[in-house]
This record gives structure tokens, C-alpha cells and sequence, in this order.
């Protein structure tokens, strides 16, 4: 069972909407399965903790979203991706030490239904909790507040991950724009307050009395990656026997790798052989 949680409550009339996340578990796998360290693991662990808060936000059974940030000077990435399952995973390319200002962030949501938003803007902050606000004002004109954090341990490991999102429903009265916004200014550093008083803790110390209690649920996002052997086949197929053969021959095997989990697939030559016998 996953320790991850994400809170989901409306406060201040019902007029904000407030999320409250605790990702720990969820970074520390991300970290074991890529070997993060450092500045990576802070950046992609704080990707994956917004990515909870917006698969958590999905309405359709086959709802996806995927965020995607490029560095300036384009020497390195971070992709992460999420499911109504609340199943997220990512990957670091390249370095990413570099700072992000200046280069690209691309949020693409699938509702399951019509065609995916691409929301693409140009980085203008270096931590992902400003990039993330100024994304939901200018690409889907929504006022919300995102402060995420990962507070690393010295031995590499996440010692705490999460954050606190709050969005403003439309009519929000300005009373309440300011009660959010001073809230807000307690979650400065959202990693430390995780870790002193855990997702429970920040709802009953800095929301008591100003949640609506029915309205209150909980969800457990985890790190897990949907590939599997199947899937795989599925992709390489259209390739046909001929092509996959022929690699067979040059490489020894068709070998397909996937980023989020780490994972390598290998086909021999025996193993294109029965695809194709069973596909036929
Ligand atoms: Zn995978």
C-alpha cells in the first residue's frame, strides 16, 4: 500500500479549491529507479508531485497528462506523465544543472475524449513551483498557487516531497483571494512542512475550521510505470518480421528500452519468430 497522499478539499466558502500533497514515497522510488542525485532528483521529484496533483484533477477513465521542461541552453530534460490511476512516472535526459530559465515548459492534457491540450510556454523562474503557477495563469487562465518541494537527506534519499496547491474557483471574492494568498505564504518551503507535520498535519493546523469536511477526500498517487512486455510487442510489430529480423542479425537482438522504469526488453531471433506466428 502507498504511503503517497493527496488531500483534496474545498475551503474559504467552498470559493478554493486545495490540494495538499505528500509524494515522499512516490520521489524516493523515482530516485532508486534512475540513480538520481542532487538537483535532478529535487527537479524531476517536484515535476512528479505536480503531476500527482493534475492526474488527481483527471475526469475521464482514459485521462492522461504529461509535463515536459527543456533547459535553456537545451542540454537537458525532465519528462514525467500521470493517469487517473494517479499511476506517475518521469525521466531526467542529459543534465539538467543547468538553469531552466529561458527554456520551454509543455503540458499536454488527453481528457480521453477530444483532442489533447498543448499548453507550451517559455520557462521564466527556475523552480517548478513558479513555473507551474505561471503556467496555469497563462495557458489555462486559471489563478492558482503551486508550492512543491523535495527535501533530500544527506544520504541521497528523499526525506520529505509534497506540496500545497490551492486554485481559485471562478467568483472567489477578493476576502477570500486574500485569505488564500496569506495562507500561502506558510508553505514557503512545503518539503520542511511535510516533513514536520505530514499531509494530515498541514489540513488540521493551517485549515482547521475553513475545510468543508464532507468535500474532503483522499487519493494515493504511486510511481508506477504502465509498460510491460505485451505493450512492447504491440510497438515494435508494425515494424514487421523482415526489419526485425534484420536487426537480429546486426545486433543480436531488438532491444527496446523504457525511460520511466529503467527496463529492458530484449527479442531474439526466436522471439520475433513466435510474435509473428501468434500475430498472424
Ligand atoms: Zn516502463
Amino acid at each position: 500500500m502507498t504511503m503517497n497522499k493527496l488531500f483534496k478539499a474545498l475551503v474559504y466558502d467552498k470559493q478554493v479549491s486545495l490540494s495538499v500533497l505528500d509524494t515522499t514515497q512516490l520521489v524516493n522510488k523515482a530516485i532508486k529507479i534512475h540513480s538520481l542525485s542532487g538537483r535532478s532528483a529535487q527537479l524531476l521529484g517536484e515535476l512528479l508531485t505536480v503531476c500527482a496533483y493534475m492526474s488527481g484533477c483527471l475526469k475521464s477513465p482514459k485521462g492522461a497528462v504529461s509535463i515536459t521542461v527543456k533547459s535553456g541552453e537545451g542540454s537537458g530534460s525532465a519528462s514525467v506523465s500521470g493517469d487517473i490511476d494517479l499511476h506517475i512516472r518521469g525521466y531526467v535526459d542529459g543534465s539538467c544543472r543547468s538553469s531552466l530559465k529561458g527554456g520551454t515548459l509543455t503540458v499536454i492534457k488527453d481528457d480521453g475524449f477530444s483532442r489533447p491540450f498543448v499548453g507550451a510556454c517559455e520557462i521564466g523562474g527556475d523552480s517548478v513551483s513558479r513555473i507551474m503557477t505561471d503556467y496555469f495563469h497563462m495557458s489555462e487562465q486559471i489563478p492558482t498557487a503551486v508550492s512543491v518541494g523535495v527535501k533530500l537527506s544527506d544520504d541521497g534519499s528523499c526525506a520529505a516531497a509534497g506540496g500545497v496547491i490551492m486554485q481559485l474557483l471562478p467568483g472567489t471574492s477578493q476576502e477570500n483571494m486574500d485569505r488564500a494568498e496569506e495562507r500561502m505564504q506558510a508553505f514557503a518551503d512545503p518539503a520542511e512542512v511535510i516533513a514536520r507535520c505530514g499531509a494530515e498535519g498541514v489540513i488540521r493546523q493551517y485549515f482547521d475550521g475553513e475545510i468543508e469536511q464532507k468535500g474532503l477526500y483522499l487519493l494515493h498517487p504511486d510511481y508506477v510505470c504502465n509498460c510491460s512486455r505485451k505493450k512492447i510487442e504491440s510497438v515494435i510489430l508494425p515494424l514487421g518480421r523482415d526489419e526485425l529480423l534484420a536487426i537480429c542479425v546486426e545486433q543480436g537482438a531488438v532491444k527496446v528500452h523504457c525511460h520511466y522504469c529503467n527496463t529492458d526488453y530484449t527479442f531474439d531471433r526466436e522471439d520475433v519468430l513466435k510474435l509473428f506466428e501468434e500475430n498472424e
